[in-house]
Order: structure tokens, then sequence, then C-alpha cells
């Protein structure tokens, strides 16, 4: 028979009437009511049992963590913490759960670190339930925002033969014996006799091919999977990553960037609206979590009127030089979190300096704009000046960057220059540079790290807590 949900039914008015509910236990007590979840909402279901209706064998299976099924009247409940309960009139055990070993079972909150070790089990946890649930919605939100706005999603490829942008940082992709490979003259491996004829490799953005997309449709975004092998044991990255990347002909860098803030406004602004219990549920999760640290580490603002912050206010917008300049002039602040090194012109900004810029000097979301040219991809937009480009990166609080994006370079003449100096295999390329040859526009597009949201979001200090199957180095579990 047809289910109905918890959520549904704690948010329906209405009582007395009759139900199918099924999920796993979460409390049994007083050998009488059962606190049921079915992932829905973080709230239990009260199911109250006659007393003396169920079996001793029944009884005993009624552990935590055991899957069951309840049929029974939806009516007001006496106990307070609950609006409505459901009197069971059957009950049915589908898989048991032995409390023994059930490591779900401890009464204390468990740790992070500790649901980490057994994440193929968290996803039951009431922390895990609201971020993946607020995931979800974020995803969704995306969408729906850039569907509203005409935008196609376009599938970029997951294995690519382009090797222009992920130097050094790319999965390899190979049916090749990779302990006996076939070698050619000169003793290196002879890809031709592997799947694809060539070297191939998992891609590290889906941009390039995007720009194709954009140059057709006019606006396209692409949302999927990512991979990088960068070493980095970071609270910030993951070797495999989702990103939204839009690309949209005929705009310039300030279209970009307007279109990145309400963006990112939006998708904000659509789980305020719709998932205001689970970010509660997190929110005082964090309160918490904040009692237990020093003063000076503790947020300023709760989370949502953090994210609600985000959504009243404009990004602050200036250039990399001007960045550059108040960082040179800011008294270097010694504290664990703000030991940063001034840096000279030209250098990649840390995540000290980001974070400086963001959390202290701005005390709001950055974007900056015009990067020193070598520290850039080669597609990026040349500056009249020779030595910056039309690059942006927005910067959260508590994230550091959270999108990174340009005007693209749509110059033939200029883009096979800069590939040139950059060494890069202009003739294996052709098929993107036929963007530049057949109609070139302005256009431009970024790539937002979909998991660096959803930590903003959630609120969530750590990377692997934001993903359901983390990939880190030296981890993939599953
Ligand atoms: P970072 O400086 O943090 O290493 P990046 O400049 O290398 O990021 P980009 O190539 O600009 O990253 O990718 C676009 C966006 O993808 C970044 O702004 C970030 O939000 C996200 N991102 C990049 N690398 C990772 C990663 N390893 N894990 C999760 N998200 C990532
Ligand atoms: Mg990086
Ligand atoms: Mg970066
Ligand atoms: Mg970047």
């Amino acid at each position: 028979s047809q289910r109905v949900k918890v959520k549904q039914i704690l948010l329906d008015e209405n009582t007395n009437y009759d139900v199918v509910v099924k999920g796993w236990i979460r409390s049994f007590r007083n050998n009488q009511f059962i606190a049921l979840n079915d992932g829905s909402t973080n709230n239990n279901l009260q199911i109250v049992l006659e007393p003396d209706s169920i079996t001793p064998d029944i009884l005993k299976r009624l552990t935590t963590g055991a899957a069951i099924s309840v049929k029974g009247a939806v009516i007001p409940s006496l106990g307070k913490g609950q609006r409505v309960e459901v009197k069971a009139a059957e009950l049915e055990i589908l898989g048991d759960c032995d409390p023994e070993k059930y490591p779900l079972q401890l009464k204390n909150r468990p740790s992070l670190e500790y649901l980490r070790e057994i994440a193929h089990l968290r996803f039951r946890t009431n922390t895990f339930g609201a971020i993946f649930r607020v995931r979800h919605a974020l995803a969704f939100a995306v969408h729906k925002f850039f569907n509203e706005r005409g935008f196609v999603y376009l599938h970029t490829p997951i294995i690519t033969a382009s090797d222009a942008e992920g130097a050094g940082e790319m999965f390899h992709v190979t049916t090749l014996d990779i302990k006996n490979p076939p070698l050619g003259e000169n003793g290196e491996i002879d890809y031709k006799e592997d799947f694809f004829g060539k070297a191939t490799n998992l891609t590290v953005s889906g941009q390039l091919e995007g720009e194709l997309g954009a140059m057709a449709f006019g606006d396209i975004y692409t949302f999927g999977p990512t991979f990088r092998a960068e070493n980095s044991n970071t609270a910030r990255h993951l070797a495999e990553f989702w990103m939204i990347e839009p690309e949209m002909a005929f705009y310039d860098l300030e279209d970009n960037m307007n279109l990145a803030e309400a963006f990112i406004k939006s998708v904000i602004g659509y789980v305020l609206e719709n998932n205001r219990e689970d970010l509660e549920f997190l929110a005082q999760r964090l309160e918490e979590e904040d009692k237990q640290k020093p003063q000076q580490e503790r947020s300023e603002l709760g989370l949502i009127p953090k994210l609600e912050f985000v959504l009243n206010n404009e990004f602050e917008r200036l250039t990399y030089t001007e960045a550059i300049d108040i960082l040179k002039n800011s008294k270097p602040n010694k504290t664990k979190k703000f030991n940063y090194i001034i840096e000279e012109w030209g250098a990649d900004l840390q995540s000290e300096h980001e974070r400086f810029l963001v959390e202290k000097h701005f005390r709001k979301p950055v974007i900056l704009t015009d990067y020193p040219k070598a520290i850039k991809a080669f597609y990026m937009k040349q500056n009249e000046d020779g030595k910056t480009v039309r690059a942006m990166d927005i910067l959260f609080p508590g994230i550091g960057e959270i999108v990174g994006g340009s005007q693209r370079e749509e110059n033939y003449d200029k883009l096979v220059t800069r590939m040139e100096e950059m060494h890069l295999p202009v003739n294996e390329m052709s098929w993107y540079l036929d963007t530049r040859r057949f109609g070139a526009c302005p256009h431009a597009g970024f790539g937002l790290g979909f998991e660096r949201l959803v930590l903003f979001v959630t609120g969530m200090g750590n990377i692997r807590d934001v993903i359901p199957f983390p990939r880190t180095p030296k981890s993939a579990e599953f």
C-alpha cells in the first residue's frame, strides 16, 4: 500500500485519518512509544502502541535502526513535543537491527570524525539528514535558476582527451595493462593501442566544451562531477567534486559578475525559503559547537543571519592590484588565523590573503578581478595593459575562493599566441579554436564548486561532510 511520508503527516492540519508509514526506529521507550524517522525530515513521528497488543517477541525486535511498517490513525497527541502521533493498529518489522552491532546506537551525538569513519551509515543521523536535504535543494535551485533564464543544460564529457587545463592534476583513464604497457620507439607509453587510441583523462572542468555550446545556444551551463588529482589534504578540496559552469555568449566580465552574484543569491534565497527546518537545525548545531570554542574563534553571526546578510548586501568588487595594495598596507595581524605574508604584485593569493580580505577587511563577499595573466589560464581575455586578464574570483567568508571565472579571449591570433607562449598543444586544440574561427563573439563564464557552496550554506567546516561519498587522497571507501 501507499505510504505517507512523515514530513507530510507532521505538516498536515487534519487529524483522525488512517495512514501507512514506513521508516527506521530512532528510539523506543516504555514499551510503548516509537520515534520513527523516514528521512523526509529530522522530526520523528511518534508511534503509540496499545499496551499488551504486541507480543514479547516483537517487543524485543523494536530496536534502534530496525525498519518497520505501521498502519494506524493520525490523532492529536497528548504528549508534549508533537502535535500529532500515530496510534498503531498494525505493525510489521521489515528488517531487524542488532543493537549490539549497530554503530548509531550512541546516546550522545557522535563526532563528525567518527561519522566520517562510518560514512556509509551517517545519512541516518540528523546532522547528515539536514545537510543532504539542503544539498539536494541547492542542486534543484541551480537548475531552476538557469532554466528560468533560458539556459540549456549541456552535458559535457567526463572522459576527455584535452589536457590544456589540468596540467599535473589529472586522473588518467586507460585500458592498457599498466604493469606492462606497450611502448613506442622512444620508450614512452604507446597510447595508440589504448581504448580511444590516445591518452585520455577524467575531466577537470567542462568549460572548454561548454564554450562550444555557448557559441550555438547562447547561454548554457554544465553541472557535473569534475576530478582533480591534487594532493591537497585541505578542508576545501576533494579529488571528485561537482562544478556548476555557466558559459554565456555576448557577455563581458561585468555581465559575468552580475550573473554570478545573482545566481548565488538566488540559490541561497531558495533554501532560506524552502529548507527552514533543516537550516534551523544546522544553525543550532553550530551554536552548540561554537560554545566549545574560545571566544575569538566563534562565528559572529548565526547561520541564518549569515545567509540573509549575503542575500541583502552587494558583493564588494575590486581589482587584484587594489587587493594587493590593501594587503601590503594592512598591519599583519599575527593571530593564528591571519598570519599572512604580504605579497608582491604578481603572486597568486593564498587562502590567508583571501580570508583576510573577506573576513577582516571588507567583512562581506568579495569579487576580485583583473589578475596577472601569468597566474591565470590561457583562455582569459587579455587587458590592454598587457599584464592582466579579465578574470574574476569570488571569495566567501569562511571558504575563500568559491567561484573562478573570466571573460574569454575571443581573438583567434591573441589566443594562439598565448597558447604558444604557454607551450600548449595548439594543433590538438583546433576543435576549440574553431569557436574563434567561425563567428567568434565576446563570451564569458565561471565555475562554482558546488561543495563549497554547500559548505557555506550548511555552516559545516569540512568539505568531506557535505558530499555523500567523499573522495580524498588515500581514501576511497566505497
Ligand atoms: P583553489 O584555488 O581553491 O584550489 P582553483 O582556483 O584551483 O581553486 P578553479 O580551477 O578556479 O579552482 O575551479 C573553479 C571552482 O571549483 C573553484 O572556485 C572552487 O569553488 C572549486 N574547486 C576547485 N578545486 C576544487 C577541489 N579540489 N575540491 C572542491 N572544489 C574545488
Ligand atoms: Mg586549485
Ligand atoms: Mg584558486
Ligand atoms: Mg580558481
